[in-house]
């Protein structure tokens, strides 16, 4: 069994300053301003919808609403949209405790990658809060499987995701990656990875409501042959894209986590799926130590 220690704990961590974004939504077509703050410790990541009077929706699994295409998370009948990249680079910044206020219902989708908000949160700056959370690690391995796709968790004392696709597709067809998560890597070889979509499901989204922003400017766009907008910022951009999408939806758990993640041709919902079971038995390990206090390293 692993002991406690130094590194079993991450620093709570939030911004320097305020910083700011625009853009327009990929699925509303509505334009937004997010506008990043500093919180306090323990406060989590938290979407303030600043044009209905600051109405708060933690980004916790608890409030996730819809899942298809991109992460959406809400509270009573209000929501936000494609959280995933913005997400992903608060987690790959190590930022804990950020608010995020936006002025609409999705989150830009400025040109489909996490790279600008890796610039926006290395330009505001990071800090220490000066408290500690423990990282969520399990004991057991867990795994989510449906219909050929999975993911599977296995014990580590770092955050490691491993992402497999396999699309019938000439462009894309298998690929495979591994991140180890560190901030550098993700800014290099990640964060510029785009979103991607098929020509032949334009038609088909559009009517769903969805897909209303998206152009040949924030998302790689292929049609049943090859991809119509190249050139690609990597030949393997559609699977760093699927690994900088996990990561965005980890978030969710609420905490920083430690372990060796592999999925394979999953998306938002079975991620969110297995989001849900990383909970669920972090909280059967809690239950099993009965006292403990929640500052210490429970799941090692
Ligand atoms: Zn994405």
């Amino acid at each position: 069994m692993l002991k406690a220690g130094v590194d079993m704990n991450a620093q709570r961590k939030t911004l320097k300053s305020n910083v700011s974004i625009s853009g327009i939504g990929l699925h509303s077509g509505i334009y937004t301003t997010v506008e990043l703050r500093p919180a306090p410790a323990r406060s989590g990541i938290t979407f303030v919808r600043a044009d209905l009077n600051g109405l708060r929706i933690p980004a916790l699994q608890a409030s996730t609403t819809a899942l298809d295409y991109a992460t959406t998370v809400g509270k009573d009948d209000v929501s936000v949209g494609t959280v995933e990249h913005l997400l992903s680079a608060i987690m790959a910044c190590g930022v804990t405790d950020v608010d995020v206020h936006i002025d609409g219902p999705e989150v830009p989708i400025v040109d489909g990658s996490a790279l600008p908000f890796m610039h926006l949160i290395d330009a505001a700056g990071v800090r220490d809060l000066g408290a500690e959370v423990p990282l969520l690690r399990l004991r057991e391995p867990i795994e989510v499987v449906d219909d050929g796709k999975s993911i599977r968790m296995t014990p580590s004392n770092r955050l490691v995701l491993k992402y497999k696709i396999d699309f019938n597709h000439p462009s894309i067809g298998k690929q495979s990656y591994q991140f180890d998560y560190h901030h550098d890597n993700f800014l290099r070889k990640i964060a510029p990875a785009r979103t991607f979509g098929f020509v032949r499901d334009v038609e088909k989204l559009r009517a769903a409501g969805l897909a209303r922003g998206g152009t040949v400017e924030n998302c790689i766009v292929l049609d049943d042959n090859a991809v119509i907008n190249g050139p690609l910022r990597f030949r393997d951009e559609f699977v760093r894209h699927k690994i900088l999408d996990l990561l965005g939806d980890l978030a969710l758990i609420g905490r920083p986590i430690a372990g060796e993640i592999t999925a394979h041709r999953a998306g938002h919902a079975l991620h969110s799926r297995f989001v849900a079971k990383v909970i669920e038995a972090a909280a059967r390990a809690e239950e099993d130590f009965g006292e403990a206090a929640p500052s210490e390293p429970l799941f090692a």
